[in-house]
């Protein structure tokens, strides 16, 4: 893509009603627009960055065997009212609104009611089960006071997987399946090293859930980490009881701030039992379907992302995420130049290579500040100063190194 042809622009200054590192560099670098307090529009750059982790969530979902959906925002009262989750004393985050005669609807905030009653249409006997159902939704919760920028949503995007099952057993064969894809997904976006799966409160069913957290100073959570032992506790269920739960000592842990970016739970028979969702064993008799569910928050895993990965500059992209994979920039306006980067956007283009070329006629100055802070993995320059020397610059963006490199180098290495 031609950065000429790129409606958004980028802006020197920190929005002055941002505090959170992530909204400030997504809102300078145009990849997301704040449209209200916890409310956030994604701009084709941002979008980029979104689907790309969508992508990568699908992958892992799709390789354990989930099938993909989609679910309706708008939620019907009653289906609510039979599991005791529609009244605001129960769940207060709600976004309620009316039917032009008066019914009352919700706007989804979860959807393990909705995806409940669609299985009733779906599951009547053992041969049906399991079934393990995702899907990529946006979720509307009301929170109290959002700070933390696209981390934390009024309106956010979730992958939510329900899977429905005979048996406990079962059920925890594919929670641990769960586990390493959860573990992949995170590896993959670049925060594997700093993500520990999190023993936290369980509900009604099971004792724990495990949560999912990447430490960051920017986390709205506490936790407690062994780093050697690869896991953590919520310090919302931290005790001397739990410790000895799990088995760990108190001297090994330390504490940290960290960001929930994704929670799974055994729900047992919490949703099928009120809403009557049953399966029939081999000898006929009706049982309760066992469930379990497991969130991902997707836009928070792109503001976890922001605030890992930046530095003074502005934004660093891990490749599998990054907007694109180059970012090429030519510096002077000279026929040369001109000549010289769109020969070499084309070619990268014919290669497959993602590749935003500024060609832009600003001040070298402004267009290798904007190359910082947009954070692409790979910044090539093209000058007469370049061409002259026979090869390309090549900044890697996160280690700053430069080096210099052939057309051919360049596009073998990026192959890679
Ligand atoms: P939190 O404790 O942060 O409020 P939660 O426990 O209510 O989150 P879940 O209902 O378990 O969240 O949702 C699954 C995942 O969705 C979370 O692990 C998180 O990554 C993400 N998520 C939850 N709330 C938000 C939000 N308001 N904005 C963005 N992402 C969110
Ligand atoms: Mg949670």
């Amino acid at each position: 893509m031609q950065q000429t042809k790129l409606f958004t622009k980028t802006r020197r200054e920190d929005p002055t009603d941002e505090t959170s590192q992530n909204a400030k560099l997504l809102i300078r670098a145009g990849f997301v627009h704040k449209e209200m307090a916890g409310v956030y529009s994604f701009l084709p750059l941002g979008l980029k960055v979104l689907e790309k982790i969508k992508a990568i969530v699908r992958e892992e979902m799709n390789n354990i065997g989930a099938e993909e959906l989609v679910l309706t925002a708008l939620q019907d009262k009653e289906l609510w009212q039979k599991t005791d989750r529609w009244d605001d004393a129960k769940v207060d985050i709600w976004f309620k609104t009316k039917l032009k005669n008066g019914t009352e609807l919700g706007l989804g905030m979860s959807h393990e009611e909705p995806l409940v009653q669609i299985m009733k249409d779906h599951i009547k006997s053992y041969r049906d089960l399991p079934v393990f159902a995702y899907q990529f939704q946006t979720k509307f919760r009301n929170e109290l006071r959002p700070k933390s920028g696209i981390m934390r949503g009024r309106e956010f995007l979730m992958k939510d997987m329900y899977s429905f099952h005979t048996s406990e057993d079962d059920l925890d064969d594919f929670y641990s399946k769960v586990e390493k894809a959860y573990e992949r997904v995170y590896e993959r976006v670049g925060l594997g090293d700093r993500t520990f799966k999190t023993f936290a409160s369980g509900g009604i069913f099971a004792k724990y859930s495990h949560e999912y957290q990447t430490l960051s100073e920017a986390g709205e959570d506490t936790i407690y980490v062994s780093r050697a032992k690869n896991i953590a506790i919520n310090e919302e269920v931290y005790t001397d009881e739990v410790l000895n739960d799990i088995g760990l000592e108190r001297s090994e842990l330390e504490i940290a701030k960290a960001i929930e970016v994704g929670n799974i739970f055994k729900l047992g028979t919490r949703f099928s039992e009120p809403l009557g969702l049953q399966y029939l064993d081999e000898t006929g008799k009706a049982h309760p379907v066992v469930m379990g569910c497991f969130g991902l928050g997707i836009s928070r895993l792109m503001g976890t992302i922001v605030e890992t990965w930046s530095d003074q500059g502005g934004m660093v992209w891990p490749k599998a995420v990054a907007p694109f994979a180059v970012h090429l920039v030519s510096l002077g306006n000279t026929n040369d130049v001109v000549t010289t980067a769109f020969d070499l956007y084309a070619k990268l283009k014919s290669n497959n290579i993602e590749v935003l070329y500024d060609d832009r006629e600003l001040s070298a100055g402004e267009k290798l500040s904007d190359a910082d802070l947009l954070g692409i993995p790979k910044r090539v320059v093209v000058s007469e100063k370049t061409i002259a020397g026979g090869k390309l610059e090549v900044k890697d963006r996160r280690t700053g190194v430069v080096d210099f490199q052939t057309v051919e180098e360049l596009i073998s290495n990026l192959r890679q």
